[in-house]
């Protein structure tokens, strides 16, 4: 029996359920790809953030094993006491180098980097200037670091620059951060805007290229490449779970930042080093990434081609840039009912609803990949062809 003090969740859950917003998780029975294996089922993946198909990559695999006979397989230790390996190390400086900035921190991940970076820059004397849709955890790393959070509209400049003046002398100093490309929309940040803006008032800058990174500027550079803006903004950070295909995070930046966080970034100090298996992929992986720019070439084509295709259709794809593509829907119910379509169809693609979108903005989101081929792009739009007659959408 649960106990009285408990009974609460089971009344949250189930009012969960009511309105069609509980979670069930799917399992995974296989490596990612194009193609993977959920609860049990062979299914095309549209949905993970694998955009250029590193997460089976034979070299990833193959770095990530060597290093395995070499190094083992636990860290035993934080960075800063006897975790720092020599490839910690050679990772943050061909980070730095790929991304085009002094240095940069390893960390545990993208989640962390933020985590990492927010609180030792700023603190109660302080002011954060933060979008609307920030990614959450720049909200909460923005939260644990103290200082009065602002809140600018969704990628607007403007509003940015009238919440900057009307306040930012009542603080010691102040730092805006932007998530590069928003990843429940796809849209790209207004950074050379931003940029001025903050620059205009002497204010630090710091922006989340999670999902711009290995998608965005020459050869996935990100997004400070894309815009052209080398040297200027303050802080990157950066995360390996996505285009990478494997796991961490980073702080990229001016070398005095990065100096200063490997003193004082919390989860860099008190959190266990990221395992030699998984830094080795990585350096794999900006080993491809330098080598050649086709696989991101690929992952464009892939994208410019799907988005077309599913407009035709007649479908509503808001108003993303970048391979995140939102197929909108409106009610929660109807979203997870449109997924539960594709996945008869043989195609996997999450709903995402309320809290994680505004109400009425519900959406199965689909991720294209380098790793798709012309053959599966055309599957998946025939199973979303089929799913949105059927629940009368298009
Ligand atoms: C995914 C994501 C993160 C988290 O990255 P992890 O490496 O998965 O922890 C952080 N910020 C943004 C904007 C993201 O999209």
């Amino acid at each position: 029996m649960t106990s009285d003090k408990l009974n609460w969740l089971t009344t949250e859950i189930q009012s969960l359920k009511d309105q069609g917003l509980f979670n069930t998780i799917r399992t995974i029975g296989s490596a990612q790809g194009a193609w993977i294996i959920v609860d049990g089922k062979q299914v095309l993946n549209f949905c993970s953030n694998n955009y250029l198909g590193l997460a089976d990559h034979p070299k990833l695999k193959a770095a990530a094993q060597q290093a395995i006979t070499k190094y083992g397989v636990g860290p035993a230790a934080v960075r800063s006491i006897a975790g720092t390996l020599d490839l910690h190390l050679e990772l943050e400086k061909r980070l730095a180098k790929f991304k085009g900035v002094d240095d940069a921190l390893y960390v545990q991940s993208g989640f962390t980097a933020n985590q990492a970076a927010i609180g030792p820059l700023v603190g109660k004397e302080d002011v954060l200037f933060t979008d609307r849709l920030n990614h959450a955890s720049i909200i909460d790393g923005c939260r644990l670091s103290g200082a009065k959070i602002l809140i600018y509209d969704h990628c607007d400049p403007d509003s940015a620059d009238k919440l900057i003046k009307e306040n930012l002398a009542q603080y010691r100093r102040g730092l805006l951060i932007t998530d590069g490309v928003f990843s429940m929309d796809g849209d790209v940040a207004p950074l050379d805007k931003l940029y001025e803006v903050a620059e205009k008032y002497g204010v630090m800058t710091m922006v989340d290229d999670a999902h711009g990174e290995g998608v965005l500027g020459h050869g996935g550079r990100g997004i400070v490449d894309h815009f052209g803006l080398h040297g200027k903004f303050d802080i990157e950070i950066t995360t390996f779970s996505k285009a990478f295909g494997v796991v961490g995070g980073a702080i990229a930046g001016k070398q005095v930042i990065v100096d200063y966080l490997r003193q004082r970034a919390r989860p860099f100090l008190f959190s266990s080093a990221v395992t030699a298996a998984d830094t080795a992929a990585c350096l794999a992986a900006i080993d491809l990434l330098e080598a050649s720019t086709e696989l991101v070439d690929r992952m464009w084509a892939n994208t410019q081609l799907f988005k077309a295709e599913m407009q035709k259709l007649g479908f509503n794809t808001g108003r993303s840039e970048t391979p995140i593509t939102p197929v909108l829907l409106g009610e929660n119910q109807v979203a997870q009912q449109f997924s539960r379509k594709l996945f008869e169809h043989n195609l996997f693609a999450m709903p995402i609803v309320f809290p994680t979108v505004p109400r009425g903005t519900a959406r199965i989101r689909v991720m294209i990949s380098a790793a798709h081929s012309a053959s599966d792009l055309e599957q998946g739009l025939e199973a979303f062809q089929k799913a949105g007659k059927e629940l009368g959408v298009i």
